[in-house]
Formats: C-alpha cells, structure tokens, sequence
C-alpha cells in the first residue's frame, strides 16, 4: 500500500507490513526528487517485507541507479533488506555507532551476551531459549555493507535536498532522525510513535538508556514540526504533546517499578518485571509469548537502571543472579 503524503517534495509511504508481529508494519518512505531518490528504511530481512518494498518502489517508478538508502537504526525491520539496495549500487547511510552494533552481532555474541545477562536478572533458561525466534534476531540483516556513517548535525543532500541528520540516543545509541528544515517535516523514525509507545531496552555499552531517551525528546520537543512522520503506525502534526505524553508514561513506569521494589524487597529483575502493568491485550503474564516476555524484561531493566543512577534503588548480586532494593536510608 502506498500513499502519498506531501507534494513538492513528493514523499510517499510504503507500507511494509511484518506479519506475525504486534508492530504490524514499517513505514519506509520514499523522497522522490527530480533527479534522485531516497529511501528511508526498509522492514524485515523476509520474503513478505521484499515483496512488498520491492512492488512499492516499482509502482512508484523508482530506479535503483539514482536512489540511496537511509537506515535510522540498526533494528531489523528497518535495516533488514539493505542488502538488497547494497546489490544495486545504491548508497547507504547509516550512523556509526549502530552500524558498529550491526557489526558485532554478526557472529551471534551480542545475543549471547545479553542472554546471559537476562539470566543474572532471574528469566529462567528455557523461556530464553524459547524466544531464539524473536524476529529482531530471525529477520536481521547481512551487515557487510559500505556504510557512510551520518553524525548529528550533519546536513545531507539526498533527494536533491538538504535534509538535517537529528541524533537521539535512547530507542538505539545510534538512532538518527532526519528532518527538512524547509518543510518543517520530520522522519521521527522509533523516537517519537503516536499510538504506541517507543520500547527502551538496555544495551550494552550504553549508560541508562532511558535517561539518554527522555534526554533526546526534550532536544527535539522544540524543533518546528508541520508534519511528523513515524517509523510505525500513523504520523501526525505536532509533537509537543505526543512528547509529553511519553514522559509522562515514563514518570509513571518509574514509580511504579520503585513501588514494586518497595513493597517486594529483594525481588529479580524478572519477578519485579512480572509485577508491572503491561497492556497486552487483556493477557497475563503467563500467557505473554517468549519474546514479549524479553521485550518487557528489557523495558523493566532500563527503567530500573534509571531509578539506580537516581539514587532510588540499589542492585544486590546475590550468587548467579542480581536483586534490588531500596537504598539503605530509606528502607
Ligand atoms: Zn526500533
């Protein structure tokens, strides 16, 4: 499905949808210029996402000769296929610090990695293992690629446009948006959703994700926005709001996982993961597929690191596994 959403620059969205998975589609939008093209992500490293950015680009009339490729970051659905625009010729920019993260999980030991670390925070082996099929890790890409790493506040010309690369760590270290100043259009990729809320995670060689996120929407709470364009579901016309909304439901998690440890000392990152508000469709825990189970101890984890480096709680390694706690003073 492909819509057109501004004329003069003409920028379409393709929809890329991810079967099986509670995102239900990538947006990859298309600049369409007089004499070049840029796309901007691409969806799963999977037949039915090639399929429908490929027939997308076609109806569209884009030639692979004079189009570039612009990833926002390194999770699959939006870099899954750039080797398909790799074995075009086109160009692919990309910024370094994600690229790098590409890089290191090519031979499996980030996932190994984190695995391990999950255990330490108490998620028992076999629900591990049972998320190996996670589609972040199942659909990812090939990352051998020339990549023209992109900084923040670089000015692009792409599309026969100066196009601003926005820099805001947090959904990824090295997730980068891009924004036209003319326009005041802007590709908000994961950083900003409106009807679901971005997922922080913990990430290795980075310090509190979260305080880093909410730190990237206050950069660009100012900035003028006509039209904001999001990695998933639909774009709107302001930000300001949307952002506050984010912060506000971040306030929120915060108290709750520092209740949590308040009235249940001593618990894992696991269990104080199984006690929060997760809207799953009505679902309890239980009943969470593995992967969501992974995903949600992830957010748990960097909400609970946040609270660490504010002074709100303290983390214990007690044998193989780690548990928090309220800091001595006020416990
Ligand atoms: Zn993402």
């Amino acid at each position: 499905m492909i819509d057109q959403l501004y004329h003069h620059p003409d920028i379409y969205r393709i929809q890329v949808d991810l079967p099986d998975n509670p995102l239900r589609y990538l947006n990859s939008y298309v600049i369409k210029g007089p004499t070049r093209n840029l796309v901007i992500d691409t969806g799963f490293n999977r037949p039915e996402c090639r399929q429908a950015l490929c027939d997308g680009l076609h109806e569209l009339g884009i030639a692979w000769s004079n189009t570039d490729l612009f990833i926002t970051h390194l999770h699959a659905d939006h870099s899954g296929l750039v080797q398909l625009f790799n074995q075009q010729g086109c160009r692919i920019y990309m910024n370094g610090i994600d690229y790098q993260y590409l890089l290191d999980s090519k031979d499996g030991s980030t996932w190994r990695f984190a695995e391990e670390n999950f255990m330490k925070e108490g998620m028992p082996a076999e629900e591990i293992h049972r998320q190996f099929s996670n589609h972040a890790r199942a659909y990812s890409p090939d990352p051998d690629f020339p990549c023209h790493t992109v900084a923040d506040g670089d000015i692009l010309h792409l599309a026969d446009m100066d196009i601003r690369v926005i820099h805001v760590p947090g959904h990824t270290k090295g997730l980068c948006c891009l924004y036209l100043p003319q326009q005041e259009i802007f590709f908000t990729s994961d950083h900003i959703l409106f009807d679901i809320t971005p997922n922080i995670q913990i990430w290795y060689h980075m310090r509190d994700a979260l305080e880093q996120y909410l730190r990237s929407l206050d950069k660009v709470r100012d900035l003028p926005v006509k039209l904001a364009l999001p990695g998933h579901r639909h774009g709107d016309t302001s930000i300001v709001s949307r952002i506050d909304a984010i912060k506000e439901h971040h306030r929120r998690r915060l108290a709750e996982a520092e209740a949590i440890v308040k009235r249940q000392p001593h618990r894992t990152a696991y269990e104080i993961a199984q006690q929060m508000t997760w809207s799953m469709r009505g679902k309890v825990w239980n009943e969470f597929p593995p992967t969501q189970k992974w995903f949600a101890l992830g957010e748990t984890l960097a909400h609970l690191e946040y609270l660490i480096h504010a002074g709100r709680l303290v983390r214990h390694t007690e044998g193989a596994v780690r548990c928090y706690d309220l800091p001595e003073k006020n416990g």
